[in-house]
């Protein structure tokens, strides 16, 4: 299926340029044409030509002398001079006085370049923008100017069509909409007895997701035409535009039916009306089209309505009341086994070694999406390509999954000796912190080799399965393990570095939000400080307190941090010997597995015993 998606650039850009080249026209290109014929001469030369009798015609200004040789087919130009007998000596060489010497070049081309040239960019540039305009407005064939047409693609479901089999995981989803499928073949089952589906369903999750995927399915096993356009796509620069577009949509998906309609981001036209003054006339020009069409319709008549958004907090409430899109289903990040399965899924298309395990795979992509898996079965695909072997072996998509979580190695980046021991303490610190304690997911890899992200090193904790609650215990020891870099540094070095930043950042985060959200810290109980804002995009939250209270949670985060940065700073002391080894080990090999570390790990633990 093709897709043409054209960057849409506003169309004040278009009329930025016109005004631009109007000004540079005025500015730099008359003048010059106005003066081309003027050379400029020394007065020595002007005075020689009169001797020699050669000059023409002569104009002498206040601060300037115009003249030109004899035949008049120069025109020169001279400062003046205080040069009383000048004039005199003029009239003797024969020099015609005259008062406007031509000083432009012929009345032809002056005629063509300040007049006749604008005027033809002009035209062009016209021709160019009603183009543009009839582009944005609708389709390429659509009549000049194409006002209000949609630009919805149709996709004639083919043998090629998307199926739910090629969505991996999202089973509840694949089960809610299996039911549109199913009426979408048999509708007579639903009118028999009276049931109407609903008219619009909203996928709700975050980006990467494959909700669009999930759209196409629905066509695909319903075998229906499909619409698809974006929410974005009917917000115009005209106000009235966006909504026949709706109108256009709507009677063309009527005349399909029975059809699904796909309106991606669908948060761009739906978002809650502000009414304010001022406020975006378009767009609620548009929503308020889209909400008529859909209480126009009768419910069955077989155009169904699907919409994407990973913003469902800010959607209208009059969107998603009952009648229109009245039913919501989220499309979450997948989990552990879903994972499992989209990588096989996009893993059927490459060919892979004996020894890929995509269980392990998936446990390592934790909180991957979709789009990010198979982004991560691609790169390992391109890794094998570039090392010029013929199948992906684990080891590509371990390291792909590295890509992705810390970007590409960077072979350039060559560390000092001591920066590298300072980097593999402070990894091995994180690791033995981790492992020093019970609930902490254990230790899978541990590297000093410096990324393009700019991390110097990481170490890659893997929970066994997923994890749907953490314990305030937990959480704790998450700080611990963070902080555990650090106080590496400061245990042996007696050091601190700027190689903490990122632990500190996700410690504090971490921190505040058992005191803000969890309710985990004894003085503030159950009461929320902090509101996220939008749960699929990075989460952001708002303080919802007083200052006071600010300023004390502030307090409590450090309380928390600077306890628990505490206490790994003992365990490593009380660990030294083998904090030493294990650093020592990591140092000469750069990559280490979570299995030679709990070796040595295990090792002293038995001597000591
Ligand atoms: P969304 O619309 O939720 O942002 P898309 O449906 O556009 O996400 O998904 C983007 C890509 O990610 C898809 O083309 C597909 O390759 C991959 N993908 C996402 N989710 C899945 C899934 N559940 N199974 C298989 N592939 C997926
Ligand atoms: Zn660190």
């Amino acid at each position: 299926m093709k897709e043409v998606k054209s960057p849409k650039k506003p169309l004040i850009y278009y009329y930025g340029i016109v005004f631009l080249i109007l000004i540079l026209f005025n500015l730099i290109i008359t003048p010059l044409i106005q003066n081309s014929r003027i050379e400029e001469t020394d007065y020595g030369t002007f005075m020689e030509m009169t001797n020699n009798k050669e000059i023409g015609l002569v104009e002498v200004d206040d601060n300037e002398i115009i003249f030109t040789n004899k035949d008049q087919s120069k025109v020169y130009k001279t400062g003046a001079m205080n040069d009383p007998n000048l004039t005199q000596r003029l009239y003797d060489s024969g020099a015609t006085f005259t008062k406007n010497i031509d000083r432009q070049t012929s009345p032809l081309v002056t005629f063509l370049v300040s007049f006749v040239l604008p005027v033809v960019i002009f035209i062009a540039l016209g021709q160019y923008l009603s183009r543009r305009l009839a582009e944005q407005l609708g389709g390429k064939n659509s009549m000049a100017f194409g006002m209000g047409k949609s630009n919805a693609r149709v996709y004639v479901p083919s043998s090629s069509g998307i199926k739910f089999d090629d969505v991996a995981g999202e089973d509840e989803a694949k089960e809610n909409l299996a039911e549109i499928v199913d009426y979408l073949h048999d509708p007579k089952k639903y009118t028999d007895i009276g049931a109407t589906l609903p008219k619009g369903v909203l996928l709700v999750g975050p980006p990467g997701t494959g909700k669009t995927m999930l759209a196409k399915a629905v066509a695909g096993e319903a075998g229906v035409p499909f619409f698809s356009i974006a929410g974005s796509e009917f917000v115009e620069m005209f106000v009235g535009a966006g909504a026949a577009k709706v109108r256009d949509l709507f009677r063309q998906a009527k005349e399909k039916a029975p059809c699904i309609v796909f309106i991606d981001e669908i948060d761009a036209i739906g978002g809650k009306r502000s009414g304010q003054v001022g406020g975006n006339d378009e767009r609620e020009q548009t929503l308020n089209q889209l909400l008529t069409e859909m209480d126009g319709f009768e419910g069955n008549n077989g155009v169904i309505i699907l919409a994407a958004t990973n913003r469902p907090e800010s959607l209208d409430p009059a969107l998603t009341r009952p009648g229109r899109f009245d039913r919501r289903v989220p499309v979450e990040l997948p989990d552990l086994k879903g994972r499992e399965a989209i990588l096989k899924v996009h893993a059927r298309k490459i060919k892979k070694a004996d020894d890929v395990d995509f269980h392990t795979i998936a446990r390592m992509a934790a909180g991957a999406s979709g789009a990010e898996l198979a982004n991560i079965v691609n790169e390992a695909a391109l890794r094998a390509v570039r090392d010029k072997r013929s199948a992906v072996t684990e080891a590509d998509l371990e390291e792909s999954i590295e890509v992705v979580i810390a970007g590409y190695q960077k072979k350039g980046t060559v560390l000092s000796d001591q920066e590298k021991k300072v980097v593999a303490y402070h990894e091995i610190g994180h690791a033995l912190v981790a492992a020093l304690q019970s609930h902490s997911a254990p230790v899978q890899k541990i590297t000093i080799i410096p990324r393009t992200s700019g991390a110097l090193g990481y170490t890659m904790q893997v929970e066994q399965g997923d994890k749907y609650l953490l314990s305030k215990e937990e959480l704790m020891n998450k700080i611990t393990t963070l902080t555990g870099g650090r106080a590496a540094e400061e245990v042996v070095f007696g050091l601190v570095t700027t190689g903490a930043s990122n632990d500190i950042e996700q410690a504090t985060k971490l921190a505040r939000a058992m005191i803000t959200r969890y309710g985990m810290s004894d003085t503030f109980d159950m009461v929320a400080m902090e509101n996220v804002q939008n749960q699929y995009l990075g989460g952001d939250t708002t303080l919802a307190c007083s200052p006071e209270t600010q300023t004390q949670i502030d307090r409590k985060v450090v309380d928390i941090v600077r306890e628990q940065h505490e206490k790994a700073k003992k365990m490593l002391q009380e660990n030294r010997p083998l904090l030493d080894r294990l650093a020592g080990y990591l140092y000469e090999k750069e990559t280490i597995t979570g299995e030679e570390f709990m070796r040595i790990v295990n090792e002293k633990e038995g001597a000591s015993a």
